[in-house]
């Protein structure tokens, strides 16, 4: 079976050397793992999620009565916190998600980025993805890049107006930088045509899959009142969801995408990434 993360990871590292914007990205810093998504459903090809956002401002949720305005409840106060991915001794920064098959059935044909290639082949448009992702990562490794406008500010946008033209850019860079066709020869088939030559896709995923690593809220432990405490406010306690906050390669499974569903593989021993 094609091991479609791997794959993707080894590309990552094939561009990352050879496209000099994204030269600051260390591949080891990154995870890619898959999660599901039908190629007949809307929703992303991939995802950039960020790992290494510090923890935010402590805060509360407040519901207020609909006639008055004013706040009836509100919550405990909290802190959202980024979780900890460790593969052995190193800390993942940054992990990238793909959707199986969706993206694997992506095509430049009528989709919006058609403009931004002209003539290309159909698959390009996947090429475009991973380094759209990878552009998402900040030189900086401490969040989602930001985009700045012309006039030195940041847009609240994580694209900007030439995010699009940019990542067109660097895909033939990378192109133009004769790269060995083993690397990205795997984006050219579509899903059915890698399960029929290779018995099957799998990829890396969460053992707690279909969740995965995501931003979790603790309880500040120490509670002082706040200025929309008022007579008859109530605090209630949080209730959180338990989630792992912590994870390990101990917590990673191979799963086979198929169709319609994904399959739990037998554990690897160890994982060892790519
Ligand atoms: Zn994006």
């Amino acid at each position: 079976m094609i091991n479609y993360t791997e794959r993707l990871t080894l590309l990552m590292q094939d561009i990352v050397a050879k496209v000099p914007t994204l030269s600051f990205i260390d591949v080891a810093d990154v995870l890619v793992f898959a999660r599901s998504g039908r190629s007949n459903a809307e929703g992303a090809f991939a995802t950039c999620h960020c790992l290494t956002l510090p923890a935010s401002e402590p805060g509360y949720y407040f519901w207020r009565d609909r006639t008055t305005q004013r706040i009836t409840r509100r919550s405990e106060w909290f802190v959202t916190k980024s979780p900890e991915v460790t593969l052995g001794p190193r800390q993942v920064k940054y992990l990238l998600s793909f959707a199986l098959p969706r993206f694997c059935d992506q095509s430049l044909d009528k989709s919006r980025k058609e403009r931004l290639y002209p003539g290309a082949d159909a698959w390009i448009a996947k090429l475009d993805t991973v380094i759209h992702e990878l552009y998402h990562i900040d030189p900086e490794l401490s969040g989602i890049r930001r985009i700045e406008r012309g006039d030195g500010t940041y847009s609240a946008n994580c694209h900007g107006h030439r995010f699009f033209e940019q990542v067109a850019e660097m895909v033939h860079t990378y192109l133009n930088n004769h790269p060995d066709p083993a690397a990205y020869d795997f984006l050219r088939e579509d899903f059915s045509t890698l399960e029929k030559r290779f018995g099957g896709v799998v990829g890396t995923s969460f053992r707690t899959f279909p969740s995965f690593p995501q931003r979790y809220i603790e309880r500040v432990t120490v509670q002082v009142p706040c200025e929309a405490d008022s007579e008859g406010v109530n605090v209630e306690p949080l209730r959180i969801a338990q989630m792992p906050r912590r994870y390990t390669e101990n917590d990673l499974d191979v799963r086979q995408f198929m169709k319609d569903t994904s399959r739990r593989q037998i554990r690897k021993g160890a994982f060892r990434a790519a």
